[in-house]
């Protein structure tokens, strides 16, 4: 029965710092959040990783 409350506590406050949390969710990074959960800057750093794979990939197929 104790186990139960616990794990229901855990997950209320794993509810409570997921749900509320209105920062980037980069680890470490706690600027505002601006797009999917990214701050404009990691938001940013992530599109560009995204379309640097996106290039590799086709330059992949292209030679390879
Ligand atoms: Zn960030």
């Amino acid at each position: 029965m104790r186990r139960a409350v616990l794990a229901l506590l855990a997950v209320l406050l794993l509810l409570v710092f997921t749900g509320c949390s209105k920062t980037c969710k980069v680890k470490g990074c706690d600027n505002e959040v601006h797009e999917d959960g990214y701050c404009t800057y990691h938001y940013v750093l992530n599109g560009l990783e995204e379309a640097a794979n996106t290039a590799g990939d086709f330059l992949g197929d292209l030679f390879g």
